[in-house]
Order: C-alpha cells, then sequence, then structure tokens
C-alpha cells in the first residue's frame, strides 16, 4: 500500500445460522428449495399473523458469542427497521438496533507466516457487537422483470460488526477465513459464501500515517466471495487514495463492487438509522436469558482451533503442517484424539495417516465416505510399531481397510502381509550380540536409553534389514531384561 496512508477497514457479515426452522414461524429451511416453497403467512408477512420466537437460534448465537468473548445481554428488545422494497413483504425486517445480544469479544486471526508451513502471526480483531434478525427474501433481476423467492425470508441471521480494526486487505481475509472456522467449528452455519449463507459488507478509509481521528468510510456492497471482498478492497483503497491526491474530498456512500468489471459504482450516499423509522417491535417480548442459561452455552463451547493447534504442538509435538490440516476441521481433530485414546504410543504416526491417507480416501466428502474408524487406526498404528506389519505394506492395508471397513488384523493375514519372524532365531541373534558388546549393554541396564540404538543397528546389520525395527526392539529389550 501507500507509504503515507493508513487503511482501516471494518467489516459487517451477515452469515445465516443452521436452525431448523425459521426465526419466527415454524417452516424449516433448506437451501436449494423451489423457490417459495419454504412459506407461511407469517413469512409472507400477511395481515393477522404473529411472530413466535425460535430459541434455539437465540441460543446458538449465544453460543457464538460465548466463542468471541462477547458480554452476553440479559435482556434486549426486538426492533422494526421499516422500509420498502419487494423484498420484506412487511415493509419492515425485525432486528435489534441498540441492544444486541452480544456486545465487544474478538476474533482471533492469522497472518501468514514469514515462510511457507511455518505458524503464522496471530493478533485479535475487536468486534463491536453481533445482533440477531430474519433475513429477507433474494431477489433476482432479469433483462425485463426481476423475480422474488422467499424462501430464506425469515431464516435467523446473525450480523457481526468488527470495530474498524483491519488495516490492510490480507487481514480481512484472514478475518473471514478465521470467521468461517470457528462458525463450522461449533456447527453455528456452513458460512457458504456461494449459497448465501455468509455475506459480507466492508467499510474502508484510509487517513494520513499519525492521525487519530478517522478517515470518511466508503461502504462496499455485493461482495461475493472471500477473494471478492480482497479485490473489492484492495480497488477501494486505490480509489480512495486517487481521490485524495488528487485535491478532492472523500464522500461517504455505498459502492456496489462489480467483480466482473473489477470497479465499483455508486449505490447511494449515507443512509442514517432514522431513515429506517426504527422502533421497538410491539408483537415480541425482549428475549430474556437466565445466567444458567448463558452459562450453558459457554461450556458447550469446545476447545477451540488456534488453541488445539498450539497444544498439538506442545504437548504432542505434531509439526504445523500436520496440525494445520487437523485442526481447523472439528471432525479430524475429534478423530485424532479418539485413536489416541486407544493408542496413544504415536501421536505423529496417527495424525500423518490422518492428515494424508485418511484424507485422500475421502477426497471431497465427509470423513464418512472412509470405513476406517479410530480403533482401525489404532490398531494399525500398533501393528507397525510392534513390527508385525511393515509400513509399506501397511499403505496397502490402510486401503483396503478404508474401502470394506474390515478390520487391519484380518486384511493383513488375508492378503498375508504379517511380517513372518523365526523368534528362536532372532533371540539368539540378541544373545550373541549382547555377549559380544558388553559395554553399551552395561550403560542400557545402567538406565542409559539411547545404548541401545548401538545395539539395535548392530541387530539391523545381522539380519539384513529383513525384520521390522520395532520386531527387532522387542526382541532386543526382552532379551536385556530376561
Ligand atoms: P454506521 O453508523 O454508518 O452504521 P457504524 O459506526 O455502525 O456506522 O459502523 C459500521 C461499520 O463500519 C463497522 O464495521 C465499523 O467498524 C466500520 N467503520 C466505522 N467507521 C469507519 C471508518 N472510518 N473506516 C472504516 N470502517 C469504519
Ligand atoms: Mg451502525
Amino acid at each position: 500500500m501507500d507509504k503515507k496512508y493508513e487503511v482501516v477497514i471494518g467489516l459487517e457479515v451477515h452469515v445465516q445460522l443452521k436452525t431448523r426452522t425459521k426465526l419466527f414461524s415454524r417452516v424449516p429451511y433448506f437451501f436449494g428449495e423451489p423457490p417459495n416453497t419454504l412459506i407461511d403467512e407469517v413469512v409472507l408477512g400477511l395481515p393477522g399473523t404473529l411472530p413466535v420466537l425460535n430459541q434455539a437460534a437465540v441460543l446458538k448465537t449465544v453460543a457464538v458469542g460465548c466463542m468471541f468473548g462477547c458480554t452476553i445481554a440479559r435482556k434486549c428488545k426486538w426492533d422494526r427497521k421499516n422500509y420498502f422494497y419487494p423484498d420484506a413483504p412487511k415493509n419492515y425486517q425485525i432486528s435489534q438496533l441498540d441492544q444486541p445480544l452480544c456486545s465487544g469479544g474478538f476474533v482471533e486471526i492469522e497472518l501468514e507466516g514469514a515462510a511457507r508451513n511455518l505458524q503464522g502471526i496471530h493478533r485479535k480483531v475487536a468486534l463491536n457487537r453481533i445482533h440477531l434478525e430474519e433475513d429477507v427474501g433474494k431477489l433476482t433481476h432479469f433483462a425485463d422483470e426481476s423475480r422474488i423467492d422467499f424462501n430464506r425470508a425469515g431464516t435467523p441471521l446473525i450480523e457481526i460488526v468488527s470495530e474498524p480494526d483491519m488495516h490492510s486487505p490480507e487481514e480481512v481475509f484472514a478475518y473471514l477465513k478465521s470467521l468461517e472456522m470457528h462458525l463450522r467449528y461449533i456447527d453455528a452455519s456452513d458460512c457458504d459464501m456461494e449459497k448465501g449463507q455468509m455475506r459480507c459488507d466492508a467499510n474502508v478509509s484510509i487517513r494520513p500515517i499519525g492521525a487519530t481521528k478517522l478517515g470518511t468510510k466508503v461502504e462496499l456492497k455485493n461482495l461475493n466471495s472471500i477473494s471478492g471482498v480482497c479485490n473489492g478492497i484492495r480497488h477501494e483503497i486505490q480509489r480512495q487514495i486517487c481521490v485524495v491526491e488528487s485535491g478532492e474530498t472523500i464522500v461517504q456512500e455505498t459502492r456496489r463492487w462489480d467483480a466482473e468489471k473489477n470497479t465499483s459504482t455508486s449505490m447511494r450516499s449515507k443512509e442514517n438509522a432514522h431513515d429506517y423509522r426504527y422502533f421497538t417491535d410491539p408483537d415480541l417480548f425482549p428475549i430474556t436469558l437466565s445466567e444458567a442459561q448463558i452459562e450453558e452455552q459457554r461450556r458447550s463451547i469446545p476447545e477451540l482451533p488456534f488453541a488445539k493447534q498450539e497444544r498439538y504442538f506442545n504437548e504432542l509435538h505434531l509439526p504445523y503442517t500436520v496440525t494445520s490440516v487437523l485442526c481447523p476441521e472439528k471432525s479430524l481433530s475429534d478423530f485424532l484424539e479418539a485413536t489416541l485414546a486407544i493408542y496413544p504410543k504415536n501421536p505423529s504416526a496417527s495424525a500423518n495417516w490422518i492428515a494424508n491417507d485418511l484424507l485422500r480416501e475421502c477426497g471431497h466428502q465427509p470423513l464418512s465416505a472412509s470405513q476406517v474408524t479410530p480403533q482401525h487406526l489404532a490398531d494399525l498404528v500398533r501393528l507397525v510399531d510392534e513390527g508385525v506389519l511393515s509400513k509399506q505394506n501397511a499403505k496397502e492395508v490402510f486401503v483396503e481397510v478404508s474401502r470394506t471397513g474390515i478390520p487391519p488384523q484380518q486384511v493383513m493375514r488375508e492378503k498375508g502381509l504379517e511380517v513372518k519372524i523365526d523368534h528362536d532365531a532372532l533371540q539368539a541373534l540378541c544373545q550373541e550380540i549382547i555377549a559380544a558388546f558388553p559395554k553399551p549393554v552395561a550403560e542400557y541396564r545402567a538406565g542409559k536409553e539411547k545404548a541401545l540404538n548401538v545395539l539395535k543397528g548392530q541387530l539391523m546389520k545381522k539380519t539384513q534389514g529383513k525384520v521390522p525395527i520395532g520386531a527387532l526392539e522387542q526382541a532386543l529389550i526382552a532379551c536385556l531384561k530376561g
């Protein structure tokens, strides 16, 4: 960016909550149904209908707030945001103006590290608020007509408003990725921007480096993908710099991003809260939450991905290349932990099987596409560790287990892949080596574990690499102790 200016960005992100039914009626919601089939009198705002609150949506919003460290309101009202447009048949949208369910908090983001495959730099982006509102219908404009689909109208939508606390398109990218990861993690939303489950408006301003007062902001709309958001912002920064450099002033306005033409056009000048004639919705009681209800949601939040990643590094010594695959996806780290609960000895082997082989077997499908269970994986890793199965053959066994669900031991035996070890001959060899190398033997017996490597090396030479290391080690230790 330009050295003379500091960029300031705040985002307003709308996310569709994953609930079975809409926010104020019992109509279910799914994506991709035929237009106007998921509607009822309440959704269409027919006279005489009344909204009935879906409590599940409130609790899910509270969970999101707890995850991001927000303060949760014990009581808050609903407001009508009045406007006249075909996407809102009631001529108002039920929202929360000055009593959001969640206030403050932050979203932790990870910016790319100094080198690829290394842990990046982490920082916290401050949140202003998260409130709950109903979504409106979807208008599609054609050459000579416009069509409206009310299927998504009335579905619960949370609006996550950040403070003006980001300073580059890269930070915005990391922020949106982090939001997506965290919201998926607790199953609050699928956050698919292509399906409109996550939508983003970006507020952008610039100011001379060192200035304390914020510059005039411009709001960008119609940003349809994460890369689209970043491109739109990049373009807007350059546009504002050009305006300022040519001696003109930035006008506060809303601009529409056109990703195809890589440019933006003015939609409207600033609108204010009073343009919407907000007032408290008289049809709904305020939301009230007990401390116990909030606490229950707080307790439901699992260990979050960044914290998990750090723990895997510190406690299991797993490298970033592996943790950055396993941690963002709860099903993957759950699989690892279930495997380690059965066989805790070799976390790095288990993690690698999941991050490489299991994911390859599943392709783009969920984990359940593979028949492998944590029990299977634990058994497989143990077989290799014990020297009963070579690493090479384990790959073949894994693929078979994944496709058939037959336990690894059985696959190994049926395919004749079990390593045949002549235990008597191996024991004799061990005795021979123990007799020939008294020094490392004495050291090992005195507690110096490393001395075992010398003996293992000799044994490998004798067996010409034909017996797996795990088996050699077991035989050797048995002889040394026996
Ligand atoms: P409004 O009153 O226009 O709704 P808000 O203060 O509620 O504005 O902020 C809306 C969004 O714009 C927030 O995400 C906020 O962080 C962001 N924002 C506010 N002022 C600026 C600014 N000067 N530059 C960039 N973003 C800003
Ligand atoms: Mg505002």
